[in-house]
């Protein structure tokens, strides 16, 4: 295993299990990220993700240096270690550490930004009570990427200079091109894992429609909560937004023409880029006669898009494209599909919650 900084260290499964033979008295905490079906082997109990245990060395965990081949489990796994080991051999030296695992496995598409908030939470208690030693199978990506997130927010460093200092300790660090671009926008974000980013609202919508394109059913509690439920809620939900707005004066909220029922609020908007307007419908031949500005005007966007609620009914009814009505008085309000809808700008939205201005009206807190 090699040191990052004092109190931290990144390694691969042989290193684990060094720590795990009692060779590295000084390493308090284990963060072990690694694929639920490795997880599962080495604990075959159910638990919570992100349990943590406290073991002593000499505790083996079964098939501690299993190679990871062929198949590997799909969806977040409901198999974590949760189990404390029981060993003989080492309790005598009194020595215990503390791991946390967390199910990860080292592909693109996989969901890194989630989990960064509770490692990084892992890493400092780790350092504050002794030393920390971040692995992964190999101690080449999910590692790094966990580790680099760390420094990032600690040091206030940009994703490339936090890879070059890691790569001084550590030059075999290199995160798939999927969390390299998740730090990214962690780095964007300003170093935390804000859901109420657009940047993570984006990440998030297009998250949940690369689960329907696998075939997924997509749960509707992971959908955004109805802002329009009750009067509770919409202060819990915009709680942040109504203190913004005494700052800022204004924050918008869509509302039903017909009924006045709140049906999203600014923050539930998903951006995109403007389109080209009428020369992008002219070479798709598609929309004809949708495009409102003047011919030469700049190209405007007659819809929000937005993240998926759950007042959308017809969505949660899992079909892959329909209407967006109203769950008040059932107007069409717009329209939604999986796999993308075009907005009077002229851009694609993939996946698409579209919701027509012109159905709706403007209020503002
Ligand atoms: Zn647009
Ligand atoms: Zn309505």
């Amino acid at each position: 295993m090699k040191q990052v900084r004092e109190g931290l260290y990144i390694g691969n499964i042989s290193d684990a299990n060094s720590v795990f033979q009692g060779m590295h008295p000084h390493v308090t905490h284990l963060l072990s990220l690694l694929s639920s079906q490795i997880l599962y082997q080495q604990n075959p109990k159910p638990g919570d993700p992100y349990s943590i245990v406290t073991l002593r060395p000499g505790a083996h965990l079964q098939q501690m240096n299993h190679q990871t081949g062929g198949k590997q489990t799909t969806g977040l796994p409901s198999t974590p270690e949760s189990v404390p080991v029981k060993s003989d051999a080492g309790s005598r030296s009194g020595h215990e550490f503390v791991r946390m695992t967390v199910p990860l496995k080292d592909m693109e598409s996989e969901n890194l930004l989630d989990h960064l908030e509770a490692c990084m939470d892992f890493i400092e208690k780790g350092r504050k009570n002794g030393a920390v030693l971040v692995h992964c199978l190999a101690g080449i990506s999910r590692s790094a990427s966990v580790i680099l997130a760390y420094l990032m927010r600690t040091e206030r460093l940009s994703v490339e200079d936090a890879l070059t200092s890691l790569r001084g300790s550590s030059d075999s660090a290199c995160p798939n091109e999927g969390f390299m671009e998740q730090l990214q926008m962690f780095e964007e974000m300003g170093y935390k894992v804000d859901h109420e980013n657009s940047i993570y609202k984006k990440f998030h919508v297009s998250n949940l429609g690369e689960a329907y394109g696998k075939g997924e059913k997509i749960e509707s509690s992971r959908f955004a909560s109805d802002p329009g439920a009750t009067n509770a809620s919409l202060a819990e939900n915009f709680g942040s937004q109504i203190n913004l707005s005494e700052e800022k004066k204004v924050a918008t909220l869509y509302r039903c023409k017909k009924c006045r029922r709140l049906v999203a609020s600014e923050s539930n908007i998903v951006a995109h880029n403007l389109g080209l307007g009428e020369p992008s419908f002219k070479t798709k031949r598609r929309g004809v006669g949708r495009f409102q500005d003047d011919e030469y005007g700049e190209p405007k966007c007659s819809s929000i898009f937005v993240e998926p609620m759950q007042w959308m009914t017809t969505v949660i009814e899992g079909h892959v494209e329909g209407k967006l009505l109203c769950a008040t008085c059932e107007a069409r309000l717009g329209n939604f599909n999986w796999a993308g809808l075009q907005c009077s700008c002229g851009a694609w939205v993939n996946p698409a919650f579209q919701l027509h201005k012109s159905r709706m009206d403007l209020t503002w807190t």
